[in-house]
């Protein structure tokens, strides 16, 4: 047996409920000088959060994963209360990663009465999921304010984020940067189905025609990554993506392409990297994807620039 197959054979997890018990069994770990690494979920794994934990494994000596459906991160009228639940199951998936502790917190003890305090990351969060006219900033605002709970108490060395959600990637990071969090963020490739559609708790809600639909949000982001790649203005570029999307009947909530380091409009000249961002209601899922194109090198990618990269249409 390989030696991780070891590994995960062997040691079980604890699944830990309180902040004060995770942070003992950390607090004993860090003793021997061990690193860790956390993985922050709403949980319903699929395998976009099961390649997080193995990354995560992979560079750790210590994994925790947070399992937490954060009510502060939803609006009113949006599907908190029916989220997909499925604790049973994911804490089997997560022990068969080799995760050493799932942390799976009450709501009462996360948010404990005259709870008042939030991490605002701003400008960041007033465009695409958040602007007025989709989630708003607020949703972003409860994001920061998990993370940053999770942060103070797991300390991470490292902590994992998909790039599915590449404008909550890009606001932890300016969140670390601007607080002086001592912790790494690394953002994973986004993992695909065979059929191109972004892997997502959220796909469960799709019937059998709308899951043959919402394969057109990944086909519109690579009919504008390959406009633009072909030198096409943001404009055309966009039109392409639009195409693909009115063929099946989805009018989108938003089809943008902007900068991808800051999420600011694409100047004429200059941009070195963009982001095509898609999001849409199809049926009762709402569903989010991007890619990224490097207009210097002419790649679409679905990871980061600083990770190995998952090449897109390929
Ligand atoms: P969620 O449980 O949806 O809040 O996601 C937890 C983490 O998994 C976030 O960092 C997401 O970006 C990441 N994630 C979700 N879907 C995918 C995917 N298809 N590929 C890679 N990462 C993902």
């Amino acid at each position: 047996m390989r030696e991780l197959e070891r590994r995960k054979a062997d040691k079980p997890l604890s699944v830990l409920r309180t902040a004060a018990e995770l942070r003992f069994a950390l607090a004993q770990a860090r003793g021997r000088g061990l690193s860790v690494g956390l993985v922050p979920t709403m949980g319903s794994f699929h395998e976009g959060h099961l390649s997080l934990m193995r990354r995560a494994r992979a560079q750790c000596d210590v994994v925790v994963v947070s399992l937490f459906v954060n009510p502060a991160q939803f609006a009113g009228g949006e599907d908190l209360g029916s989220y997909p639940r499925e604790e049973q199951r994911d804490t089997e998936l997560a022990q068969a990663e080799g995760v050493d502790f799932l942390f799976v917190p009450e709501a009462q003890d996360v948010y404990p009465d005259g709870f008042s305090t939030t991490v605002e990351v701003r400008g960041l969060t007033g465009v695409l999921c958040g602007s007025p006219t989709s989630r708003g900033a607020a949703h972003f605002h409860g994001v920061t304010t998990i993370v940053a709970k999770l942060f103070n108490i797991v300390a991470p060395d490292v902590a994992y984020f998909g790039h599915k959600d590449f404008q909550q990637a890009l606001v932890i990071k300016r969140m670390v940067r601007d607080l002086d969090m001592p912790v790494q963020i690394e953002t994973c490739p986004t993992v695909r189905e065979p059929d191109g559609l972004a892997m997502s708790s959220r796909n469960a809600y799709l019937s059998a025609d709308d899951r043959a639909r919402a394969t057109a949000l990944k086909d519109a982001l690579d009919a504008a990554a390959a406009a633009l790649r072909e030198g096409a203005s943001a404009e055309n570029a966009r039109d392409a993506a639009g195409a693909q999307l009115t063929r099946h009947a989805i009018g989108p909530e938003y089809l943008e392409i902007l900068d991808a380091s800051d999420l600011t409009p694409l100047e004429d000249a200059g941009n070195e990297r963009v982001v095509v961002a898609v999001a849409a209601t199809i049926g009762r899922a709402r569903l989010i994807d991007n890619v990224v194109v490097d207009l210097q090198t002419q790649a679409g990618t679905d990871a980061p620039a600083s990770a190995p990269t998952a090449m897109v249409g390929a």
